[in-house]
């Protein structure tokens, strides 16, 4: 029977950029959705940028523009981030959505209607000059235990402690530097003490949904029967905020950890929109279907006790499973921007490139609980190298020239019987490990199955084989054996190297699509000519990469306040990228293109959408971040320099076929590249 799966992984806020610690999340949750569309079943895989809260609308504010241009901005480098690492979402939205909004206000008035939410007046503290309460971690001020300076309001990084930010001893405000003042204001609160709430969550933490250190977790928060730890939420924050206003009551926002995991269910209503499915099918009270939350243990509490009270009494479905998982440490420690292990997705993609391997490596580590995984960083070169190349692609890079120059390409097989029954008792077991996330183990036995696939070539020496033209039977049988090995490796690597083995698919087995597990039951009959399919990771592109994180963070090392290093930074230019010689500078094609047309694009806060002429049959489109400094009308016409050989990039509004060159500093302003007068579209600079 085909089961209707929904997965989500949880959304990253749209404040910073996406590392490697994320990426655990987000790969480890598309290895299991590629599994199960490889197995047949029905799963659609959502997610969205977290964008409210304060610390977006302060961001915003800071670098001069909308928390829409912001969010908006980050919303295509995430974006980008994930699908360089092949993460495939079936919709990647924005919590800053219609759908959102209209989620999060339905489940707030069913809640209400329900009795469940309840107005108070709670004593803050306010910033005087900036005219806004202030959320604790932008209070600052000296701890009350061990007198350090400059701790945030909620708790102390030098000893520890945890408090409030009225125990701070001579609290400031983090946002102007004044001294904060306690006022009221009424908060409407979220009653998870009320009996029902209680109660339920009782039954259902025990109810299988969570891993077990997980229940165990929030037994603790729960306490004893009738113990009633559980306080009311305070789901409200006060104008000035960047969400969404709650329904009849002016100038109140929900908080952000409110339509945060409402967020799945916008993100999904647009995949409904989009894909013709049935939103109740897979939402409402007494679904059928399965629902997956992958999340990091940091934030078990909100979606363990928050989000299934919410659903459930508001009418929808509770999740099937909360999936947590731990955090990343890079070569034992903490990620660390002074060690230069705090490494951001696009800084691998520039140096490694290749990001299966990363891929490959987290899948080795992750089994299921909630422990922490280690990136060691020598280890990963060592482990990509002996399994993915030294065990793996060898098989095929070996044997599959004998095939080609022998036997036209033909497989013939001596016992294809036992063959079928192996590859059929692998994939049993090697499922089984993939269905409950213990990928460390898939992996294990899967590479077991190739020691014996090369133990095997290893003893049959086709090379040898080779050279006796009397020997030709035996040859054909130990490369076809081998390249059956290596097609049934691919199979089953398939969820953690989509990439790579869409490649042996369709280059090698000529297959007009990428493999599903019911491959398994084939015998593959002939094999295109082998194309080379990876390269050994080199240690010096790690090398490269860390020390690239160290220097990027020198000019922040001695800054102390965010304000002293945009001081410091006014009087100085960025610094310098290193050193290239010409020929990879001849690698980028520059070319003056001529702005045949310019326009604004409907939803785009950044974007002006440019047809540029650079004397080619067809002119391209390219979308330009520079709808702030440029009136399209007065950019029609004009002459201008574009990257002519850049990939194209898929964007939220349509393909970017290159990219034109402007100038930008730290003080404001963005200037596109004219040429002197009389230089023709399409000329080449260099
Ligand atoms: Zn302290």
């Amino acid at each position: 029977m085909t089961r209707k799966i929904l997965v989500t992984s949880a959304l990253p806020y749209a404040n910073g950029s996406i590392h490697l610690g994320h990426l655990v999340e987000y790969i480890q949750t598309d290895i299991w959705v590629r599994f199960q569309k490889m197995r047949g079943n029905t799963c659609h895989y959502v997610c969205a940028d977290d964008t409210h809260g304060t610390p977006i609308m302060l961001r915003a504010e800071k670098e001069g523009i909308t928390p829409e241009q912001l969010i908006d901005r980050v919303w295509q480098e995430h974006f980008d981030d994930f699908a360089a690492f092949h993460v495939q979402f079936d919709n990647y939205g924005s919590t800053n959505s219609n759908e959102t909004k209209e989620s999060a206000q339905g489940i707030y008035r069913t809640l209400k209607a329900n009795g469940l939410i309840e107005v108070r007046s709670i004593e803050q503290y306010y910033d005087p000059v900036k005219n806004m309460f202030l959320p604790d971690r932008f209070i600052k001020g000296e701890c009350p235990k061990c007198h350090a300076k400059d701790q945030y309001g909620d708790n102390c990084e030098v000893c520890g402690a945890a408090y409030a930010p009225t125990d701070l001893i001579n609290p400031f405000s983090a946002v102007s530097g004044a001294k904060p003042e306690l006022r009221n204001s009424d908060h409407y609160f979220f009653k998870l003490s009320a009996d029902t709430c209680q109660a339920f969550l009782r039954q259902w933490t025990r109810g299988g949904a969570l891993q077990a250190e997980a229940a165990n977790k929030m037994q603790e928060w729960l306490g004893a029967e009738g113990e009633n730890k559980l306080t009311d939420w305070d789901i409200s924050r006060d104008a000035p905020y960047f969400g969404f206003e709650i329904p009849d009551a002016p100038g109140k926002y929900f908080y952000v950890w409110l339509d945060a995991p409402v967020g799945y269910m916008g993100s999904f209503r647009q995949l409904c929109a989009k894909n013709g499915l049935s939103f109740d099918d897979y939402w409402k009270q007494g679904s059928d279907t399965e629902l997956y939350h992958f999340i990091g243990k940091d934030i078990l509490y909100f979606h363990a006790l928050f989000w299934p009270a919410m659903l459930q009494h508001a009418g929808f479905r509770t999740p099937t499973k909360l999936f947590a998982h731990g955090f990343l440490t890079v070569n034992g420690e903490k990620m660390s921007k002074s060690r230069g292990t705090f490494i951001t997705a696009r800084s691998y993609v520039d140096h490694i490139k290749n990001t299966e391997y990363l891929r490959y490596y987290y899948a080795a580590k992750l089994n299921g609980t909630m422990e922490d995984i280690d990136l060691n960083l020598e280890d990963f070169v060592a482990k990509v190298n002996s399994d993915l190349i030294g065990k793996y692609i060898n098989i095929a890079s070996r044997c599959a020239g004998f095939l080609g120059k022998f036997f036209d390409g033909k497989l013939a097989f001596a016992d294809s019987k036992s063959l079928l029954d192996n590859a059929k008792a692998s994939g049993l077991a090697v499922a089984a490990s993939f269905e409950s996330r213990d990928y460390a183990r898939a992996l294990r036995d899967i590479m077991a199955l190739a020691d014996g696939i090369n133990g095997v070539i290893a003893a049959a020496a086709p090379w040898t084989l080779a050279k006796d033209e009397t020997k030709r039977t035996e040859l054909q049988e130990v490369s076809s054996y081998a390249l059956h090995g290596f097609y049934v490796l691919s199979i089953l690597l398939g969820p953690v190297l989509p990439a790579l083995t869409s490649r042996v698919a369709r280059e090698l087995f000529g297959m007009d699509r990428d493999f599903a597990w019911s491959d398994l039951a084939e015998l593959p009959t002939h094999i295109n000519a082998y194309q080379h399919l990876a390269t050994r990771l080199d240690p010096k592109l790690i090398e490269a990469m860390v020390a690239a994180n160290q220097e990027s963070l020198k000019p922040m090392t001695d800054s102390h306040s965010e304000t002293r290093h945009a001081e410091h930074q006014q009087h100085a230019i960025a610094p310098l990228a290193e050193t290239i010689g010409i020929d990879d500078f001849m690698k980028i094609d520059l070319r003056v293109a001529h702005i045949v047309n310019a326009e604004h694009v409907e939803g785009a806060e950044k974007l002006l959408k440019l047809t540029l002429d650079i004397g080619e049959a067809q002119p391209r489109t390219v979308f330009a971040g520079i709808k702030s400094a440029y009136d399209p009308e007065k950019l029609k016409g004009r002459m201008t320099v574009m990257v002519a050989n850049l990939a194209p990039r898929k964007m939220k509004f349509g393909l970017s076929e290159g990219m034109v060159l402007a100038a930008s500093g730290e003080t404001p302003g963005l200037f596109v590249l004219s040429p002197d007068a009389g230089a023709q579209p399409g000329m080449r600079i260099k």
